[in-house]
Parts: C-alpha cells; structure tokens; sequence
C-alpha cells in the first residue's frame, strides 16, 4: 500500500460507541493517521458498513485446526482433557512441515473471514520428524504471509513433560530445554520476521513444561528485551495438583513468586485460579486471556472472572484449539460463562456496559496482551479493520445505540464483511 486512504462507513467504533460521519485517514505506511472529518476526499465509502478495529485473537495453536470434526466420539465413554490431548499429540506426530503450514494457512484464512486480523500464536511445535530441527517455525510465519494475518509469533520453550518428567513421545517435537538455546532460536527468528506486521513474544508452554528456575530465566530476558510473555496457567486440576506436590504452591502462586514484572505477563485460562492468587496477579499488571470455545470443548470449567473485570482492560480472549473460530461467539460464550457461573446477567459490566467490555477483550485487550499497536481506531495505531454488514437480517431493526450489544449476543460470523491489515484490504472468504 502506498496511498493515503480516507475511509468513511455509516457507523464507526470510536471511543467505546458507534458514531456516525467518522472519516479515518490511513497513511501510506499502514497506520491510522487521523480520525474524524479531515476535509480530504472520502477515497472508499462503505455504504451499509459499520467499521470496527479488527479482532486481535490472543491465542492460538493453528496447527490444531487439523483436528476439526476429529477427537469427538467417545467409545469407551466421557473423556477428558488428557485424553483429547493424546489426539493432539497423534496429530503432531503426523504433520509433516507441509501439512503443518497447510493447516496454518487454512486457520487464518478463516480466522480473516472472523474478523480477527491478528493472531497471537502459541506456537510449540516446532520439529520435524527428523529430529530437533525446528522446521515448523518459519512456516507459521510464512503461512500468516500466505494468509494475510499480523501475527505475533509466541515463541514456545518446553523442556519437560510434566513436572520433573522427561519429554517422550510426540513431546520431542516440541523440544527446547536450555534458555540459551532458546534466545538463540529468537535471535534467529528476530532476522526471519517480515516487520511490521510480524513480531516476536516469549513462551514458557506452563509450569509442566519447565522448571521454575528455567522460567524465571526466559521471562527476565523477555521482560529485558521488551516482549510480551505468554504461560499456560491452570487450565485443569490436575496441574495444581502436581504443582503442589512438587513445589508446595499453586501454579499461578509460584509464578507470582517467581516473576519480578508482570506487566508483560499474560496467563492464558486461569480455569482454576484462587481468587486471592489472581488479584496478586492482576496487581503486578498481570493480564488473562480466556478461550471460552475451547475451554468448553475440553470440559476445563469456568474461571472466576472477578478481579479480571476490576482491573479492567487486562482480559483478552483466544481462539485456542481452533475447534470452531468465531470471535464473536467468544465474546458471547465470555460473558455466558459467568451468567452460567454466577447466576446473574451482566457480569463483566463496566459503568453499565458489557458489550464494550467484550468488545475491548476482542481488540485492544488482546493487542496490549501481544505487545502490539493495534485494536483501536485511534490515530498511531496500525490500520487494521473489519466491516459489518449492516443489512443482514440479523441487524434488522437494529440502530447506531444497540449494535454493540446486538453484534455481541445476536449475530454470527455472516454479518462480518471486508477486513484491512495495515491499510490492505481483504474480501471475505477469497
Ligand atoms: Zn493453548
């Protein structure tokens, strides 16, 4: 892109509503220059269209999309996590770096088509068959090229399988078991990257998956460096309760222990966090992205949402297994998990409002999470964009005031339309 774009649509998410007559100038370079009436001539009206920051999924594994309609019979009756995560380590021992960067493509190419222009991917297996050789790396970043996404690559370190165990099985393909070795594989990856719209973050896959030393390592050269820097927390039980009987602490009490700054820290599910653990937590600026599809797919449960809406602006969300992709249904499953939870309506409610809170954990929740400027249509940030179709029945009776809350818990992925990427502008489902 190397003109200057003024984009005008009906309606545009500004400041947390939706006003009508904003007209957004995009510099050349891809960012948003100027928000308002700028006098120049509007160079792409869209008609029926409200504009909104594109959604920034916080978490994925794209690799897992390849399990779509797999790993959903039960012949020996009700499964759990562990068993599922026995079909995804079936899958990762099968993909070779073709597949691997096919399946890839095919995750953000619908994630597009969901609105979602970034993604934050969680990324930990990185071997092929033929040993340590970290062949999948570059092919997630070449996929998001291929597909049209900015991606923040989370780089994964995993050194043991399960606390104290050694790696085994599909586990080798995710083999990185010193933090020099690890910052290496950064370095290199730092010099892979297509700047601007890929950029790094750090990863420790959990505290299963290194000792608390190590961990404490990666993320004190993440926070040195300036990068986010993204853990597994307390997904399921049973992760508590080997944290417990090896270190005497919870997960999240350890990581409290163990991280100086947290404000480049997010805790991805925290199903089972103690409450008082979370609001120590969250008070060192910790953040919490939540995948609501995919933690009710796996039958993880509901985390207690509380402190998080307090310290407000630290949600986030993530499309996680891939299992469905719909940001929209995240927003909404988000919120119906509390209702659920708490048996009351409105749970995430600031200053009376939840489809703003929802919308904000979609877009600029996740971009703070990743370290990124974007989920905002504010000038400085990257132009990244979806488009509503204002017309589709869905949205029929539906006005400027109650299209948040009616996107949010009343319409589907086929009211998405056009989304832009640093100014580059994508039809739905090409
Ligand atoms: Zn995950």
């Amino acid at each position: 892109v190397s003109v200057r774009q003024v984009i005008a649509a009906d309606l545009t998410w500004v400041n947390g509503a939706f006003a009508p007559d904003v007209e957004v100038t995009v510099a050349p370079d891809g960012r948003i220059e100027a928000v308002g009436r700028g006098g120049a001539a509007v160079t792409r009206r869209l008609r029926g269209r409200a504009l909104l920051p594109g959604f920034v999924n916080a978490h994925s594994h794209a690799f897992q999309r390849g399990l779509r309609g797999h790993a959903e019979r039960f012949p020996g009756g009700p499964g759990t996590f562990w068993t599922w995560r026995e079909a995804v380590y079936q899958l990762a021992e099968r993909l070779d770096a073709a597949a691997f960067r096919q399946s890839c493509v095919q995750a953000y190419r619908e994630m597009l088509d969901a609105g979602i222009t970034t993604v934050g991917e969680f990324h930990y297996l990185h071997h092929s068959a033929r040993g340590a050789d970290h062949a999948f790396d570059e092919q997630v970043l070449q996929a998001a090229c291929e597909a049209g996404i900015r991606i923040v690559l989370l780089q994964a370190y995993y050194a043991t399988g399960g606390i104290g165990r050694r790696l085994s099985g599909a586990q080798e393909r995710f083999r990185v078991t010193t933090p020099s070795a690890y910052w290496e594989r950064m370095d290199r990856l730092a010099e892979a990257v297509a700047a601007p719209e890929q950029t790094l973050g750090a990863v420790v896959h959990s505290l299963r998956a290194a000792a608390p030393d190590q961990l404490a390592a990666v993320h004190a050269e993440a926070a040195r460096r300036g990068l986010p820097f993204h853990i597994h927390v307390e997904e399921q039980r049973e992760e508590i309760e080997d944290c417990l009987a090896a270190h005497g602490r919870r997960p999240m009490a350890l990581l409290n222990e163990l991280l100086e700054t947290r404000d480049n820290v997010t805790a991805v599910h925290c199903t089972h966090t103690a409450p008082g653990d979370m609001e120590c937590f969250l008070e060192a600026g910790g953040r919490v992205c939540v995948c609501p599809l995919t933690e009710a797919n796996l039958g993880d449960g509901l985390p207690d949402l509380e402190a998080a809406r307090r310290a407000a602006g630290r949600l986030s969300l993530g499309s996680d297994s891939n299992v469905r992709i719909s940001f929209l249904e995240e927003m909404r499953w988000l919120e119906y998990g509390q209702r659920l939870r708490t048996e009351r309506r409105g749970v995430l409610v600031e200053a009376g409002h939840v489809a703003r809170t929802l919308l904000e954990a979609a877009t600029a929740g996740g971009a703070r999470s990743l370290g990124i400027a974007t989920g905002a249509i504010e000038p400085g940030r990257w132009a990244d964009f979806l488009t509503v179709d204002l017309a589709h029945p869905a949205l029929a009776g539906v006005d400027a005031d109650t299209l948040a809350e009616a996107l949010v818990f009343g319409a589907g992925d086929e009211v998405i339309g056009e989304t832009c990427v640093g100014g580059r502008w994508r039809e739905k489902g090409r």
